[in-house]
């Protein structure tokens, strides 16, 4: 997810990478973000087995170094061309790194009430709309190490977390929107890709 609105200060780029226990070796190789309307992006991911470990393992890493070079707070594997159920989120709290790696994650609670946020996605660059969502959610996933664990989220993570999960499942934040403003959106996104494509050849 992309939180930054057009208005906004947007974020201090992040001064290292996550905390990793191998040794330092090449930086990693950044994976392309797919921009909608790409079929991949409408797609839905399939859950992550045991089999997948290691190349689950060379994924994270390379998702979490794109979101950061991006600059975003959250990617999802479908977006740089994985269908796996799995995303990596870092909100940067005091601009410090809080990397999380959520596989198989599903919302096991979700508030009546709701709250409205002003969203973006590295999928859809320079797009914003205000999009509604419960405002509270607990969300049962696996970390990186395959132990099962929960967290309970509110307030900004809250809209990063339903938004990535719903990347898992093919849908986009302009998916919550009425189909005017989601056709207005896509139309100006893809405006703007054209008009980014004649200008860098
Ligand atoms: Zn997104």
């Amino acid at each position: 997810m992309d939180a930054t609105p057009p208005d906004a200060k947007p974020p201090a780029a992040p001064s290292r990478q996550p905390p990793s226990k191998a040794p330092p070796k090449a930086p990693v190789e950044l994976l392309p973000i797919l921009i909608a309307p790409h079929k991949t992006l409408k797609a839905r991911a399939r859950p992550v087995v045991t089999a997948d470990a290691s190349a689950v393992r060379d994924l994270v890493a390379r998702m979490f170094a794109t979101m950061y070079a991006a600059p975003g707070i959250g990617l999802a594997a479908p977006q740089v061309g994985a269908l796996l159920r799995l995303f990596v989120v870092d909100l940067m709290p005091g601009e410090k790194p809080q990397p999380m790696v959520l596989i198989n994650p599903e919302i096991v609670a979700a508030s009546k009430e709701t709250a409205i946020r002003e969203e973006g996605c590295l999928s859809l660059p320079g797009q914003y709309a205000e999009v509604e969502r419960p405002a509270h959610v607990v969300m049962r996933f696996e970390d990186a190490t395959g132990a099962r664990r929960q967290v309970e989220a509110e307030g900004l993570l809250s809209a990063c977390l339903q938004h990535e999960l719903d990347h898992l499942d093919g849908i986009l934040f302009v998916d919550h929107l009425s189909a005017l403003k989601r056709n207005m959106i896509l139309r100006r996104l893809a405006k703007e890709m054209r008009q980014k494509d004649s200008k860098d050849p």
